[in-house]
């Protein structure tokens, strides 16, 4: 049976509030080891409280290996691949190619600075905005999250402490890119392990793709499907994630994957109950939704106790607020919910 939380395991996205570092005697360092001939887990230490590490997966192809992920952008974070791949015997000049599950830092934040020491290109889904965004105009992407916090009811003092705290924050990203192939639905990747397709999932990121190795009924997931259930919904950039998060549940659904190689955490091989268990998550998130909105009007900002029981602070105000927004925008689409027009934006059932 699959752990369930939404609350604290999944990685804040991209552009989650910036957290402090932990002490220099806490640091994780990258490590790899080998999953199954030829594939390879490097575990990618992150600067966020929770979500201590990602997973990139090296997969052997032509006497070199494709990339799968690359973990985010930091001081130390290409020594932390470096080292992972050395404990699997592999350079940065060994990999041939790198693919991006989405356009979140914490898996494609690394993605140019490696790319230019291999030589090699980036394949990537063409909805990765956030990512282009963030990179070109921090500043703009962090002034629509207070605007949107703000219309959502967050009081002025959490808001200026995000904000502040935003200034001196890294986005994780190293920079701009522009793929050399758009990772669409068909799209094949070759490795010695077989042709891995290109599944669309979007819902956590309107970026996010599976990719699936038939004969060997392998799925490299990303955040779509994680060994600790844990939901996120990126909101703003696509009309409306929890709809497509379950669209995708299907599509992955009717792969019949046997073991799953996610984005964070250990690999799994219930997938079939971990696809049960997310929709059985969005279910009871939206459920406890429509019964905060019922006989009420009540802002974003209100729910959010409701439904995850903690406090806005600076270092989730954007997540929560981001989840409740989209279970708010899907009950609406749904005919469950509707919006009234204000400052602040209230909703009623
Ligand atoms: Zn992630
Ligand atoms: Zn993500």
């Amino acid at each position: 049976m699959a752990e369930v939380s939404d609350q604290t395991s999944e990685a804040p996205p991209a552009s989650a509030p910036s957290r402090p570092a932990r002490s220099a005697a806490r640091r994780e360092l990258g490590r790899g080891e080998r999953l199954l001939p030829g594939i390879y887990r490097l575990r990618l230490p992150l600067p966020w409280p929770g979500v201590p590490h990602c997973n990139a997966w090296a997969v052997a192809c032509r006497g070199g290996y494709v990339l799968f992920d690359t973990g985010m952008n930091q001081p130390d974070s290409l020594q932390n691949l470096q080292r992972a791949l050395a404990m699997c015997g592999i350079e940065i000049a060994d990999i041939r190619l790198i693919v991006c599950t989405h356009a979140h830092s914490d898996h494609c934040g690394q993605a140019p600075v490696i790319a230019e020491l291999a030589g090699c290109e980036i394949w990537m889904h063409p909805s990765h905005e956030l990512l282009n965004s963030m990179v070109e105009d921090p500043d703009a992407v962090f002034a629509r999250r207070v605007e949107v916090a703000r219309q959502s009811g967050v009081p002025a003092e959490p808001l200026e402490r995000y904000a502040a705290e935003r200034k001196t924050g890294q986005t994780g990203f190293a920079g701009v890119i522009e793929p050399a192939r758009d990772l669409v639905n068909g799209v094949v990747v070759r490795s010695d392990l077989g042709d891995w397709t290109v599944y669309e999932t979007p819902g956590h990121s309107p970026s996010h793709v599976c990719l699936f190795q038939p004969e060997r009924r392998l799925l490299i997931s990303g955040d779509h499907l994680l060994g600790r259930i844990s939901l996120y919904f990126e909101y703003g950039n696509s009309p409306d994630p929890v709809g497509e998060f379950l669209n995708s549940l299907d599509v992955v659904e009717r792969l019949g994957a046997r073991l799953c190689l996610p984005g964070h955490g250990r690999t799994f091989a219930d997938v079939h109950a971990h696809i049960q268990g997310n929709r059985r998550l969005v279910r009871e998130r939206l459920e406890k939704v429509a019964e905060a909105i019922g006989g009420q009007e009540r802002t974003a900002f209100e729910v959010v106790p409701l439904l995850y029981g903690d406090a806005l602070s600076a270092g989730n105000a954007h997540w929560l607020i981001s989840k409740t927004l989209a279970y708010l925008t899907h009950l609406e689409r749904i005919g469950q919910a509707r919006r009234i027009a204000g400052e602040p934006e209230r909703w009623t059932a």
